[in-house]
């Protein structure tokens, strides 16, 4: 009888302690919304309270008796777990004081980024942690190691095989990384000079993180047909996976350029199939026909480049090497859809900006290859280029393992606009149903990450919670104007503290750096 009684008491505590505050009023109750908890397919007409830095009610919406020093009416708006942003390129204005608010990922509902992708990251983190933690920032911050940043340590920039010291220094450096807190490591394998390491060397980098419970993610190798192929990069980034036991995350998944468009089929095939073998592995995506990356990067062949852009101009100038340099330039020219698709976004040297390689090619009487060398010669510029094919992108984007992450760089427009553009276009197209763009930019993306107790809303977790108008949430950022804040975020709140108000910056940096424990 007695234990029966106990049994009961226990059974009646565990109901009080799911449905109710532990203690005391709450600091922010928000009733009357439209929930997608992150999990469910389907929302659901509950109240949230939050107490400190975490969700400590979600309970019965008619229930309004409860003590609050703040109430959030959310009538008719939608009310979801902050969006975790898998792939930016935010590191750099997080440690500046007059952007380390991070506004362009905060007005898109993204309240934690990922930092150190494509291979680069800022060194040592442990560093960094420190100076975004002192001065304070706008969003949750994640970051990776980058193996191009390490490799680059180790060995500079120069193309050439690893000897088996260098490598064990590398893995010296990726572990005191990853001591540091970083989730996992990046890798740029197109990118100079990651694309330098062979599958082997990476896999001895992966299998350190592995023992340190992190993620690889990675940019192919190759994404088109630059080098070894796009099929066959998702074949060495599986092959990673298998031999360092590592789960795989694909960043910004894509079919680049002509010559591989709609295989994004063949591609799913290969996931599918090495997921069905134990192998995890997952993407991320932007919603945009048009990639971005350094004009340099995009055109000028890998082994022209070895040693950095004093010794490209170095061989260019070279009569014996010039005509290589140019045919391999026009070459990938071609392989990106021509001059006329390669737009410039930001340059150092402004007047090229807003222009086509064409455009520029043409006014500068010059063939297109030959201005590329004249454009690089004032410095570092950056381009879109208009190489995805719709078909693909919608095809990825409904594969249950493939979320959101918007690769925000300068320039692009989707560093302002990448979540709400997938709202607006895709889910309200009709593409993607709301619940799975909401789960896959929010608890799955935390279970891919490994994030502990973020990306849903239940009593426990952090409280990094959004609410946003279904009517208006969308982007307003265009490749001509490509720094428009996005609209219709009515609050964003980040570790229990409002950093969106009414749709206005409370200009609170409410912030963390996340640390892989
Ligand atoms: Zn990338």
């Amino acid at each position: 009888m007695r234990v029966k009684r106990n049994i009961l008491l226990v059974l009646v505590a565990a109901m009080l302690s799911r449905c109710t505050p532990a203690t005391g009023e709450m600091d922010i109750f928000i009733k009357n919304g439209i929930v997608y908890d992150g999990i469910d397919s389907l929302p659901k007409l509950v109240s949230i309270g939050i107490k400190g830095d975490r969700i400590v009610y979600v309970g019965n919406q008619e229930k309004e008796d409860i003590p609050t020093r703040r109430t959030i009416d959310a009538q008719g708006l939608i009310v979801a777990p902050g969006f975790i942003d898998t792939h930016t390129h935010a590191d750099v204005e997080l440690g500046s004081p007059s952007e380390s608010d991070n506004k362009p990922f905060l007005f898109q509902g993204i309240t934690t980024v990922v930092v150190g992708n494509d291979g680069s990251s800022l060194f040592p983190i442990s560093k960094y942690s420190k100076i975004y933690e002192d001065q304070g920032i706008g969003t949750n911050v994640i970051f990776l190691v980058g193996q191009g940043t390490i490799r680059e340590r180790v060995m500079g920039k120069v193309d050439r095989k690893a000897t088996p010291d260098e490598v064990l220094s590398m893995q010296d450096l990726v572990k005191q990384e990853m001591d540091a807190g970083a989730f996992g490591m990046s890798t740029g394998l197109f990118y100079a000079p990651g694309s330098y390491a062979t599958t082997q060397e990476v896999i001895s980098l992966a299998k350190v993180v592995s023992k340190n419970h992190g993620i690889y993610d990675t940019h192919l190798r190759d994404e088109g047909c630059y080098s070894i192929g796009l099929v066959a990069a998702v074949e060495e980034a599986v092959e990673i996976g298998e031999k360092a036991n590592i789960p795989i995350h694909i960043s910004h998944i894509k079919c680049l350029g002509r010559e591989v468009w709609k295989r994004s089929d063949s591609i799913i095939k290969i996931v599918e199939e090495a997921n069905k073998r134990g192998v995890e592995v997952t993407a991320n995506q932007y919603p945009y026909e048009a990639s971005a990356t350094g004009l340099q990067a995009a055109v000028v062949p890998r082994w022209a480049e070895s040693g950095g852009k004093d010794s490209l101009f170095i061989r260019y100038s070279d009569p014996n090497l010039k005509p290589r340099i140019l045919e391999g330039t026009r070459q990938n020219i071609e392989l990106r859809g021509g001059p006329e698709k390669l737009l410039i976004v930001n340059s150092e040297y402004e007047a090229y900006e807003g222009k086509t390689l064409g455009e520029l090619s043409e006014s500068m009487e010059l063939n297109p290859n030959e201005a590329v060398f004249e454009i690089l010669k004032k410095g570092y510029a950056r381009v879109a280029s208009f190489s995805i094919d719709p078909y693909d992108i919608e095809n990825f984007m409904q594969q249950e393992w493939v979320v959101t992450g918007s690769d925000g760089n300068t320039g692009h427009p989707r560093k302002y606009g990448a979540f709400p553009r997938k709202y607006k276009k895709y889910v309200k197209g009709g593409t993607i149903k709301l619940s799975d763009f909401i789960n896959r930019s929010t608890s799955k993306t935390a279970q891919i990450l490994r994030i502990p107790d973020r990306g849903a809303i239940q009593v426990g977790n952090y409280a990094d919670i959004i609410i946003f108008n279904p009517e208006t949430f969308g982007d307003r950022a265009d490749y001509q104007n490509p720094f428009q804040l996005s609209e219709g975020l009515e609050y964003s709140i980040i570790n229990g503290k409002i950093s969106v108000e009414n749709g206005g910056y409370t200009e609170k940096l409410n912030g963390r750096i996340l640390k892989k424990e």
